[in-house]
């Protein structure tokens, strides 16, 4: 593993336009992996032309500015994807024409797209894999790498509480803190800082979900609701690793909907079954106990609740065998 950190640095030197790129519906790992590598490139080579690009997200603006470009040679330029196992869910990139592809992940494999790929999907973060790219080259550390890496792992791994968390995360983040003396209780606020709308609307969730005999716990959000609690679609996302620890819950979805693009955005989280492979089905994807999908219709929806309830079913008679 040291080696490939090592020949991805070698590539990086080689170019003179660098584009840092990473998935659709932007979250702080994949801006703080974003943001925290364009700098650290830009610092170790000042003559460089690097871009972090996307769409960005108003919620983490905070963490810094992402680039417009105008007019480049896609020939002679390297692009870094972040955060992303699949071409689809590239944020406003057309992988073609590229000189050179590199991939950093921590998701299960989905696409080959680089020719180098560091995947390490028992990683907690991108940011984790940064700051491994970081002590594995020497670089060096500014504050607002360490804050950009820090809130990255932090967001990703929900204070260090979901799996992948491990003994490594903590070292890293211990080297990070000793190097920078990062003071890093003061980025909680602007990390968690949420309107009163989305609070009012995460009681309306709590209120009205439904739960399912074998504890599936789902609600169908539409348009009109967000409507009449003032927030947006991102909002779901945002709440639904607060169900982590309730009893009766195993698995937990929330079906948005968004009109503008035609489709339900479904954020799906267990605290035991598998839940990627279902979400793949449905042409979705992510980690073992976090994924998500696009669905095109409310009776798809219906269906996959159906199929996680099925897997909820299992796990649940599995865990009742094995403990006879
Ligand atoms: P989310 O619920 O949007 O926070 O997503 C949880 C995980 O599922 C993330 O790791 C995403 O990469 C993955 N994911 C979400 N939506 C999709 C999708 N439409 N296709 C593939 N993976 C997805």
């Amino acid at each position: 593993m040291a080696n490939i950190y090592k020949k991805i640095y070698r590539e990086i030197k080689k170019y003179k336009t660098i584009i840092i790129a990473r998935h659709i519906g932007a979250d702080p790992d994949a801006l703080g992996s974003q943001f925290a590598l364009r700098e650290l490139i830009k610092n170790k080579f000042p003559n460089k032309n690097v871009y972090a690009i996307g769409n960005p997200s108003n919620r983490f603006k905070f963490m810094g500015i992402l680039d417009k470009i105008e007019e480049f040679d896609k020939k002679s330029t390297l692009l870094i994807v972040l955060d992303t196992p699949d071409i689809k869910r590239i944020d406003g990139i057309n992988l073609e024409q590229y000189d050179n592809i590199i991939k950093i992940d921590h998701h299960p494999f989905v696409d080959k797209f680089a020719s180098i790929e560091l995947i390490d999907d028992n990683a907690s973060s991108t940011s984790q894999l940064i700051l491994e790219f970081v002590f594995k080259n020497r670089l060096s550390l500014t504050t607002t790498i360490a804050q950009n890496l820090y809130i990255g792992i932090v967001s990703d791994t929900g204070r260090f509480m979901h799996s992948y968390t491990s003994g490594r995360t903590f070292e890293l983040v211990n080297k990070l803190l000793k190097k920078t003396s990062l003071d890093f209780t003061s980025l909680y606020e602007p990390l968690y800082m949420r309107p009163l709308s989305e609070i009012r609307f995460q009681g309306y969730i709590y209120e009205n979900m439904e739960v399912t005999e074998n504890g599936v716990a789902y609600i169908k959000i539409t348009e009109e609701l967000l409507k009449e609690y003032e927030v947006d679609s991102a909002s779901s996302g945002n709440i639904i690793s607060e169900l982590k620890c309730i009893d009766e819950i195993l698995i937990w979805i929330f079906l948005t909907e968004d009109k503008k693009s035609n489709l339900i955005r479904a954020n799906i989280r267990s605290r035991g079954p598998i839940i990627n492979e279902i979400a793949a089905v449905y042409g979705g994807g992510g980690h073992k106990f976090a994924s998500g999908a696009r669905l095109t219709s409310w009776n798809q929806a219906d269906n996959l609740i159906k199929d996680l309830e099925l897997i909820a079913e299992e796990f649940q008679s599995e865990r009742i065998e094995n403990s006879n």
